[in-house]
């Protein structure tokens, strides 16, 4: 069991509360996403739960073990930021790579493993390619498999299609649910695009200013928004 437990987070920057006490249950194997608007927490939530940032009170568990102040490696955490960062002189293989070779995984087994991530990301073929021939939205399917290569426990993801276009974001959300269900890795998935949520999501936690105002099924979010925030941010386009 992977799920992640979140009691009472809270950080400050300054006299600014970016996460005020934030409570959540993950079910393990879920794919989550954090919506709301810009500056309402939602990546400072997602530093927390990595370990990224250390938080002022609250704790945090995953898989049962309180990780609260342990260290980014030892949470077994992937994280995909919207920002892609291949690197450039490797080509696709040696960028999945990457992770394995840092841990002396056999050679064969590296070799087995890009190929299976290669054909999951739908990139069979381009594995010779360097990053700046591939398109962003193939280059953002790299970065997924090269997280996804060191089998983390959880996967999180800042906006990672943020920057590209809606037909490419499209074409990604259907990479990612598919991915999902091969995979099965508890994800949390950060976005400001509520139709992104609605059509990914297994549960949507909507974010306002530092606190959560609703947690539901995308059903249950669209039928019964709990507040006037939840209303207008994802009820019906007027
Ligand atoms: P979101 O991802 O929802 O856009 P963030 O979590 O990035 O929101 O930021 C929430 C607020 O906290 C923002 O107003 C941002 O300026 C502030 N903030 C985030 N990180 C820092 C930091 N390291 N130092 C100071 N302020 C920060
Ligand atoms: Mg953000």
């Amino acid at each position: 069991m992977t799920g992640i437990s979140i009691e009472n987070i809270s950080r400050k920057f300054g006299s600014f509360q970016a996460v005020d006490k934030i409570s959540l249950e993950i079910e393990s194997g879920s794919l989550i996403a954090l919506l709301g608007p810009s500056g309402s927490g939602k990546s400072t939530l997602l530093r927390l739960i990595a370990g990224l940032e250390t938080p002022d009170s609250g704790r945090i568990a995953i898989a049962g073990r309180d990780v609260t102040h342990r260290s980014v490696r030892s949470r077994g955490i992937g994280f995909v930021f919207q920002h892609y960062a291949l690197f450039k002189h490797m080509t696709i293989r040696q960028n999945i790579a990457f992770g394995l070779e840092l841990q002396k995984a056999p050679k064969a087994k590296v070799r087995t493993k890009v190929e299976a991530l290669l054909e999951l990301v739908q990139l069979q073929g381009l594995g010779d390619r360097y990053p700046s021939q591939l398109s962003g939205g193939q280059r953002q399917r790299v970065a997924l498999a090269r997280t996804l290569a060191v089998e983390p426990q959880v996967l999180l993801l800042d906006e990672p299609f943020g920057a590209l276009d809606a037909k490419v974001r499209k074409e990604l959300r259907a990479s990612l649910r598919h991915l999902h269900q091969q995979v099965n890795v508890t994800t949390i998935f950060v976005t400001h695009d509520q139709e992104e949520a609605m059509e990914l999501a297994d549960r949507i936690v909507v974010i306002n200013k530092g606190k959560v105002e609703q947690v539901g099924t995308p059903a249950e979010i669209y039928d019964n928004p709990a507040t006037p925030f939840v209303m207008s941010f994802v009820g019906p386009v007027n």
